[in-house]
């Protein structure tokens, strides 16, 4: 456990010393979390820095494994991904204009979101997809998975479309979740710096 979690630090540490700073977090309730974000036509050295920016301010977060650029307020298609983020050999994943082409299957698994803390919910999607993207080389890939890579691949995939998890809630569920909602709105409402 101690090995693991300092593994986890020397990642943390390299991504921190590779991107100076880190981003802020957009929590529930800041508008740009429900823009659409744009295709990024060419990637230029400005996609390589945030890259690097996000996947520090991911690793910042002890619960993050993944993160799209409309939750730092860059409506660029970008997202970056490390569902082992304990293991120290697992490189992260930085896609860009990731788009599913295929879907597969249900399943039904908790989700929860950094910018939306504190709160978890059951939400059902497909199971299996296949999602084509770009890498920061500039090469296309694909990527077909049928676990927790595919479950992570659409919930950052959705903010890119302006998309929480929340949103794929029964009426009844979301009405329930209302009070801690309007709480997390009020509590992390935009302060000023
Ligand atoms: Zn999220």
């Amino acid at each position: 456990m101690e090995d693991n979690l300092a593994e986890e630090n020397r990642k943390l540490e390299f991504h921190l010393l590779e991107a100076d700073e880190v981003y802020r977090i957009r929590m529930y309730g800041d508008p740009v979390l429900h823009e659409k974000a744009l295709p990024i036509e060419a990637i230029t050295e400005e996609e390589h820095q945030i890259a690097k920016k996000m996947l520090a301010t991911m690793y910042s977060n002890p619960i993050g494994i993944g993160l799209a650029a409309t939750q730092v307020g860059i409506l660029k298609r970008l997202i970056v991904i490390d569902i082992d983020r304990d293991d120290p050999d697992n490189a992260p994943i930085v896609l860009i204009n990731p788009e599913i082409l295929e879907h597969e299957g249900e399943s039904v698994i908790e989700e929860g979101c950094l910018s939306i803390p504190e709160l978890k919910a059951e939400v059902k999607r497909p199971e299996k997809v296949i999602v084509s993207a770009r890498t920061l080389d500039d090469e296309e890939i694909v990527i077909e998975d049928g676990s927790l890579l595919s479950r992570v691949l659409q919930h950052e995939i959705d903010h890119l479309n302006g998309v929480l998890f929340i949103d794929h809630l029964s009426r009844k569920k979301q009405k329930r979740l209302k009070a801690k909602l309007r709480q997390i709105r009020q509590e992390y409402a935009e302060i000023p710096a």
